[in-house]
């Protein structure tokens, strides 16, 4: 932020400056939507779930689903979301190809969405992958379907700025990382805070 002394402010208009530090309150709305979605989480099974739509997911997730043309579940997507929407630890193996990435990105969309997740929550969810080109593809699939929520999302990989990363640390709501370089942040980076984390998930 630039610095402005009062005298600079043309015409000396008195500008006001609002700033949040409290989270707002949530409209009564996205209450009612929520309680629905996690009394929807409760009464449905999964063999019930045939398309998205299905699925007790917020439009938000829906609308970046359909956008992307992904309609029906793969089995590894109708076997485990359902579990970890309702709030359980998942331990998923499927082979390449088969749809993982989406199986584990909708709920973390969806538990930050329930939670109403703002930017002063900081990270909400962390995923750790083996390899760079693995935490691309991923960043790239949340990027897509995660287009319509307002969640802030950061790429955290070895070959990448170090200084523009450790700066904006804080303000990744979900982040996408190698576990070297999140190593280095979690040594180095005073910026680094996983007090508030829902999700953390290994690939
Ligand atoms: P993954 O196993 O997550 O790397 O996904 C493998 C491929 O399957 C990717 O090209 C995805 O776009 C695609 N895919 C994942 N989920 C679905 C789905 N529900 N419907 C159609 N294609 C999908």
């Amino acid at each position: 932020m630039s610095n402005l002394h009062k005298n600079n402010i043309p015409n000396k208009k008195k500008v006001k400056v609002k700033i949040f530090t409290k989270k707002q309150k949530s409209s009564k709305l996205i209450n009612t939507v929520i309680e629905e979605l996690n009394q929807k989480c409760k009464d449905i099974v999964a063999s019930d779930c045939k398309t998205f739509n299905d699925f007790p997911l917020s439009s938000n997730t829906l609308k970046g689903l359909n956008e992307s043309k992904y309609v029906n579940p793969t089995d590894i997507q109708r076997e485990t979301i359902l579990l970890a929407l309702q709030g359980k630890d998942v331990l998923g193996a499927a082979q390449t190809g088969s749809g993982k990435t989406l199986a584990f990105l909708i709920p973390i969309l969806e538990t930050m969405y329930c939670n109403q997740w703002t930017h002063l929550d900081g990270l909400g969810a962390l995923v750790i992958t083996p390899t760079r080109e693995l935490a691309l593809q991923i960043f790239e699939v949340l990027r897509k379907v995660g287009k319509y929520h307002n969640f802030s999302a950061g790429l955290i990989i070895g070959g990448k700025d170090l200084k523009f990363e450790r700066k904006r640390m804080d303000q990744c709501n979900i982040i996408i990382c190698t576990p070297g370089r999140l190593l280095q942040h979690m040594d180095e980076n005073p910026l680094f805070d996983c007090f508030n984390m829902k999700v953390c998930l290994l690939f």
